[in-house]
């Protein structure tokens, strides 16, 4: 017996399993398929240059020596990270659930009522703290979602001044995302001490920070009349925990509020992933970026949730879209919206009561010493010190204490209370700055004028979750609802839904991964920093590309980040003009939208009949647009699943254009260990470690999108954040490592897998894909096929002609799957009326015939309706998905019987997932906007 590989269990398949599958497909090794799949031009035939694959217990060794060389200190350094204690009920029930960690972004609502509640739970929970009626469903961090409110602010504004005015009290990291995304737009940020300096006559936005950065809590209604009075738009970056003490921006006419709820209960996770919020007045909420839930009504006229003015997301606007989200922070949602559930209004209110009692009594302290001065009288968790030439030392002796404080300047530090702050911490700063013995009382330091006596948090799910049973029952009865990958496959084309293996998820919960403050001092952080270099080594090994940055926080951000490095590599060498990007008809919405950030014109590029792009088209654009040609933008393989043969000459002609080459690396599965993007031709791509390398999707985040370039875009990644470390760079993302809490899973996924299993991996992901191709082709046709009639890792089913001829739709099929155990398909991307299936290595030949089985069983009930047998209207397609209730109701009068309607095929009577509701109505929901929780007298029949 050979020793346990982890390639073993992570791919489905065994020997026999891939042995059946290759006779199906008709070949005789998957070294043969391959050969015949992929396109010699492009072909890599080395081994990958990485470690011999760890064992999971020796993987976990590794990471447990990587985890000994952090340190975790007592983090008072603010910022906007903040030290909070994780509910262990929902650390346990949420983080560390796959049945909430595996989930799918909620496009197919009726298997997705548990995490659209929980996440309606967020939206009324940021709408209600900060006093403004609609908040969206999460964004990727506070610098972004301060970045979306500044565009939102223009587009939504009477304003044509170009100017943004940012508050100089705004967090460093929030200035530096703003000002990275204002550049290519035209935008002319001003910081300023709006203290002391005159707001200039014209501007389109103001955005402030409460409380600020130093801590001070000021009162801002001044500046929003101001503001309005010249027709600009107001964000304000408010602490949530704040809010329940302080009056909230919704009460002094904020248009926009913005920020973090990592406070509530999420780990600081060395910079990330956390939850960003972005909240809108009344008339704002359909220009707002990012998902919406909101309450709409099924079949029976029941309430149910679902995603909200889905028309207006950026993969129906393209070159329209006004930002790019996609991937957002669901999973850190659903962990902050239960922190609330939990505590509860009274509950929060008495966490950020002793929070500022801390502050105070610190405070308090401070002020008894002589030579340090407490700069702000009003603040809330946060003191400012003054300390004349002193504050280097202060900082360095309470970090000998194990308390990291925050250095402002050479006279000034920064001393951040939480939930976890305790007395012994007090004293040890009360030590580092020489303050003797004190138990003096801190008193109150929020001004009276500026308390919140407006009520939140009304809703009954806030007050009544507060015992453990409650909450755990609760927990339990929303994952119920729920399809995610532990119940099933989730055969999402583009997305890449394979293992996420319990070994990769263990190291992040350990307290030297989640308890790292992002500007924790280097010395603390080596074993962090030692794993993402490892990382980015082994991704730009896979890639072939030179250098690789993992701070985009999704892959969005990290087309962003590989378009900005193009632009400046333009103009560095005097060729700033190349302001065009090519983007072929097929791409995802996030690549134009993108490019728009960019700010890059989107020329669209066709493509031909077998769905390839058009090499004479592809001539034609590039004539046309020769000398501003900046860059071409593909997915590849193409995002019909097609190893493109063209590609090194598309390649060839933009570079001969001087043109750079963008390859989306979102289907880097189909690539690993056979093709390298940074040896085919490309310059720069992105990569979805939420696909590819097996973080989980967490029912729409978060994810991790590296960009990873070849040497000479490599002066142009992403910069330090924080200004530790001061550059021209752009901040894409708040912390200078975005999600650095979740790079231990892909680490984890690489290490045990090595060259080998990689391969072998993506060999089976394209057999598996073949294989549903080959048994599905003789009842729906496959739309696109590369050489020799073969697809990559996802094959797209074409189900118009069925359509025309039946009338039964896409739809009606994603959710008949639903009956049969199933979740649906990618619908309609990236052609409307298809389903793209990408069941990727980790399903076994059981699960994938199990699919098969349903799609051909499927067949058979639209040839009934086609030949009028079960009437259009009225058959189990259209009524699908069937729900618990329905089948087994008083009334039936179907014409089929209800057995057909609720166990159709071979589904298992034991083990049946049963929808919670029927089939939404999305339309209606739009035109009767609700996204925060509805009372409860809705829900009663
Ligand atoms: C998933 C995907 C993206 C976007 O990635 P996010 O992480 O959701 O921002 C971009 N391009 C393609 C082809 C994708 O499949």
């Amino acid at each position: 017996m050979t020793a346990e590989q982890f390639a073993d269990r992570h791919i489905g398949p065994d020997p026999d399993d891939e042995r059946r599958m290759l006779e199906t497909v008709g070949y005789d090794s998957v070294d043969e398929l391959m050969d015949a799949a992929i396109p010699e031009v492009i072909r890599w035939h080395g081994t990958l240059d990485l470690p011999a694959p760890a064992s999971e217990r020796e993987a976990i060794a590794e990471l447990r020596a990587l985890a000994a060389r952090n340190t975790v200190a007592v983090s008072m350094i603010g910022l906007g990270y903040h030290g909070t204690h994780t509910p262990a009920v929902i650390r346990r029930n949420v983080l560390e659930s796959p049945a909430w960690y595996t989930a799918y972004t909620p496009y197919q609502p009726e298997i997705s009522q548990g995490r659209l509640e929980a996440l309606l739970n967020f939206q009324s929970m940021v709408s209600e703290l900060t006093a403004l009626p609609v908040a969206n469903a999460s964004m990727l961090d506070e610098g972004t979602a301060a970045a979306e409110a500044m565009t939102l602010a223009r587009r939504a504004g009477r304003s044509k001044s170009p100017v943004y005015v940012v508050d100089a009290d705004t967090l460093p990291q929030t200035i530096a995302v703003i000002t990275s995304r204002a550049e290519p737009l035209g935008i002319d940020v001003r910081v300023l001490d709006l203290g002391v300096d005159e707001l200039p006559a014209e501007f389109f936005g103001l955005h402030l920070q409460y409380p600020g950065a130093s801590g001070a809590v000021r009162d801002h209604a001044g500046l929003v009349e101001a503001a309005h009075a010249v027709g600009a738009l107001v964000t304000v970056a408010a602490d949530l925990l704040a809010l329940t003490l302080l009056r909230p921006p919704g009460e002094i006419g904020v248009d926009i509020a913005a920020g973090t709820t990592q406070r509530f209960g999420v780990p600081m996770g060395f910079g990330g992933p956390h939850a960003g919020y972005l909240a809108v007045r009344a008339g704002l909420e359909r220009m707002l970026p990012g998902r919406l839930v909101g309450v709409s009504r099924d079949a029976d006229g029941n309430p149910a949730y679902r995603l909200a003015l889905q028309t207006r997301e950026q993969h129906i606007r393209r070159e329209k879209a006004t930002s790019n989200i996609c991937t957002a922070q669901v999973l850190l949602a659903v962990m902050a919206g239960m922190y609330a559930v939990y505590h509860g209004p009274d509950g929060l209110r008495a966490i950020a009561r002793r929070t500022h009692d801390m502050a105070a009594r610190l405070a308090a302290g401070l002020r008894a010493v002589d030579g340090v001065e407490v700069v702000h009288d009003a603040f809330f968790d946060t003191v400012l010190a003054r300390v004349p030439g002193r504050a280097e030392a202060v900082v360095a002796d309470a970090a000998g204490r194990g308390v990291n404080l925050r250095l402002v300047d050479g006279d000034h530090v920064g001393i951040s209370c939480d939930e976890t702050t305790t007395a012994a911490h007090l004293r040890k700063v009360w030590d580092a700055f020489g303050v003797p013995a004190f138990d003096g009382a801190g008193g109150d330091a929020l001004p009276d004028d500026l308390r919140r006596s407006s009520d939140f948090l009304t809703h009954p799910v806030f007050r009544s979750h507060h015992s453990e049973t409650a909450m755990l029952r609760y927990l339990r009865r929303l994952s119920d609802f729920d399809y995610a990958l532990d119940r099933g496959m989730i055969p999402l084309g583009s997305c890449t839904m394979k293992l996420n293996a319990t070994t990769e998820m263990e190291a992040i919960t350990w307290p030297e991964f989640a308890h790292l403050h992002p500007f924790a001092p280097e010395s603390q952080t080596a074993g962090y920093r030692e794993l993402i270099g490892q990382l980015e080594a082994w991704l730009a090994e896979v890639t072939g590309y030179d250098a690789v940055s993992v701070q985009p926080n999704a892959g969005s951000q990290g087309e962003l980040a590989g378009l900005l490095a193009i632009r400046a590599y333009h103009r560095d060498r005097g060729e700033g003009h190349r302001d065009v990007c090519l983007i072929p008809s097929s791409a995802h919405g996030t690549n134009a939208a993108s490019a728009v950030m960019a700010g890059m014109r989107v020329v669209v590029v066709a493509c031909d009949a077998d769905g390839n792009v058009d090499l004479v088209d592809l001539d034609a654009k590039i004539d046309k647009h020769r000398n501003a040609l900046a860059a071409i933008m593909v997915t590849y393989p193409s995002t019909h699943g097609v190893y493109e043969t063209g590609i090194a000459q598309l390649c060839a002609k933009v570079h001969d254009a001087g043109g750079q080459v963008y390859v989306d690396g979102a289907n880097l599965n189909a690539l690993v260990g056979f093709a390298k993007p940074g040896k085919f031709g490309a310059d720069v791509s992105h990569l979805n470690l939420h696909k590819t390398f097996c973080i989980p999707h967490g029912g729409g985040g978060p994810g991790v999108g590296p960009v990873a370039v070849r040497a000479h875009l490599a002066p142009f990644l992403p910069g330090d954040p924080s200004g530790a470390h001061v550059d021209s760079r752009p901040a894409i993302s708040a912390a200078r490592y975005g999600s650095a809490g979740i790079l231990p899973i892909p680490w984890a996924y690489l290490r045990m897998m090595g060259a080998e299993g990689l391969t072998r991996a993506t060999g089976v992901a394209v057999l598996a894909a073949n294989y549903v191709a080959a048994r599905l082709r003789n009842h729906f046709p496959v739309l696109y096929a590369g050489n020799k009639g073969l697809v990559a890792h996802e094959c797209i089913l074409d189900l118009r002609p069925l359509t025309k001829a039946t009338g039964v739709s896409v739809d009606d099929v994603a959710k008949r799957l639903i009956d049969y155990g199933f979740h649906a398909p990618t619908m309609s991307f990236p052609v409307a009326g298809t389903l793209m299936v990408e069941p990727t290595e980790s399903e076994d030949l059981a699960e994938l015939d199990r699919f098969c089985d349903a799609m051909i069983a499927i067949r058979a009930e639209i040839d009934k309706v086609g030949s009028g047998e079960w009437p259009a209207g009225d058959n189990p397609l259209a009524n699908a998905p069937h729900t618990a209730a329905m089948v087994s109701g008083d009334e039936w009068s179907h014409p089929y019987p209800r057995s057909v309607g609720a166990y159709p095929g071979t589904v298992d009577r034991m083990a049946k997932y049963w929808p919670p509701v029927r089939r939404i109505d999305g339309a209606y929901g739009d035109r009767n906007l609700v996204c925060s929780c509805p009372s409860p007298e809705a829900f009663e029949s």
